[in-house]
């Protein structure tokens, strides 16, 4: 056995949340590096859609909204939510797209900085993110300002009080680079404009602490570190001296004082329930609500270490390949500096990416030529990592990822 993998059996047997893994579903001979784009299935969660499915909607039909308390489940599963990002009960409501909250955050944070005609947006931000920001710009009349995070100090002193909202992603989503929110969010509110953060590589991977920070608003995905399943529905966290003064455009009937009063004319709800839209999405609540169960019992702080301790491990097992040039690592090295995410440049990421997942290593890839693997603490081991870093090396070393079957392009990447 390799020095590698004796120390891989070392750290696993070491490992505290190693338990953890058996409450995830995974399929045999699968490493599975592929949980920032979708998470893995939660042991319970079956289960308990099956129940939903059967017992509630087929047996309590439309009662069921009291009965099994329906109606609670935006802002009671919001809470849960809330927990993970470090925000006090009554601030996160979980429902629709990341993309539909992303805007509506948006418009509604220009909308409490009425004058101000600049909205600075992450030049870095994830392309949902940036077509709404040019979209909702359009809309409102302002005038959009990319920046890299890094240099937002710059672009508010050049923009100053003109400032509206400064709309941020948490971990670039190419690179894995985690940016400070406590200290980016000073630098917005240095000229009192609204931050808005989109927290979607972030939350269930490290721990966040909103309200500590003086975050205003943020929005974030549910069906990535947080395993809530295909499509499950975002949340949205809005502070609560912002809430009475959050106008939000998408003014769904679910959104006001009364809904069942059938008012025609639109009065907001006080609290978070005034963030609701439309009907929710059941059937992805409940599985989110059951997902959710696993971080009752892990502290997010042990699973953000045996996420970086998984990364670091994978780095030295292709550290001659880094130092060679043959993959180049875009991650910043240092703890602080990234998320649960390794992102390795070279130029055949496509058809590599492509003949690891035939041999069972999902990660994924983006264009032009970036290799993303993602390192969850939850539910991967040390030896998996050993693993999947050999698999890459033996893909490279033998080029067989030059077959053309692994060079065609397929739509979904
Ligand atoms: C995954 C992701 C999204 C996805 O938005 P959807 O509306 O769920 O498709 C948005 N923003 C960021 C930063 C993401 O990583």
């Amino acid at each position: 056995m390799s020095n590698l993998s004796a120390e891989a059996v070392r750290l696993d047997t070491a490992d505290p949340l190693a338990p953890v893994r058996d409450r995830f579903v995974l399929p045999d001979g699968v490493v599975y590096l592929d949980g920032n784009s979708l998470g893995a299935l939660p042991v319970g969660v079956a289960e308990r859609l099956e129940r939903a499915v059967r017992a509630e909607w087929g047996a309590h039909l439309i009662r069921a909204w009291e009965t099994d308390e329906w109606w609670c489940y935006p802002t009671r599963v919001g809470d849960r939510i809330g927990r993970l990002i470090g925000a006090a009960p009554g601030q996160t409501i979980v429902g629709e797209s990341t993309s539909v909250q992303f805007f509506n955050a948006l418009v509604a944070a220009a909308r409490l900085r009425p004058g101000r005609d600049v909205i600075v947006s992450d030049a870095t931000h994830f392309p949902t993110d940036r077509y709404l920001v040019a979209s909702a710009a359009r809309l409102l009349g302002l005038r959009v300002v990319e920046t890299r995070p890094n240099e937002l100090a710059e672009a508010v002193s050049r923009f100053g009080a003109s400032i509206a909202v400064v709309a941020l992603g948490a971990v670039d989503f190419r690179t894995g680079e985690l940016w400070d929110l406590g200290e980016l969010t000073r630098t917005a509110h240095a000229v009192d404009a609204i931050a808005l953060w989109d927290l979607c590589h972030a939350v269930g991977a490290l721990p966040l602490r909103v309200d500590a920070d003086a975050v205003d608003l943020a929005v974030g995905c549910t069906y990535k570190y947080l395993c809530g399943g295909p499509g499950a529905p975002a949340f949205l966290y809005v502070a609560q001296r912002h809430q009475p003064d959050f106008d939000q455009p998408l003014t769904g009937w679910l959104g006001h004082i009364a809904p069942f009063d059938l008012d025609p004319v639109y009065r907001p709800a006080a609290g978070m329930d005034r963030a609701r839209i439309g009907t929710p999405h059941m059937l992805s609540l409940i599985a989110l609500d059951a997902a959710l169960d696993v971080f009752d019992t892990v502290d997010l702080s042990a699973v953000r270490d045996k996420s970086l301790a998984l990364s670091a491990f994978f780095l030295r097992c292709v550290s001659d390949y880094l130092d060679t040039g043959i993959l180049r690592l875009t991650t910043p090295g240092s703890d602080a500096r990234r998320g649960n995410q390794l992102t390795l440049r070279h130029p055949q990421a496509y058809p590599i990416v492509t003949a690891l997942i035939e041999r069972g290593v999902i990660g994924d890839m983006r264009a032009p030529d970036i290799m993303r693997f993602g390192f969850n603490g939850l539910y991967l081991s040390f030896a998996e990592v050993r693993l999947a870093a050999a698999t890459l090396r033996e893909v490279i070393e033998s080029r067989s990822y030059l077959d053309p079957r692994f060079r065609t392009r397929r739509f979904i990447t």
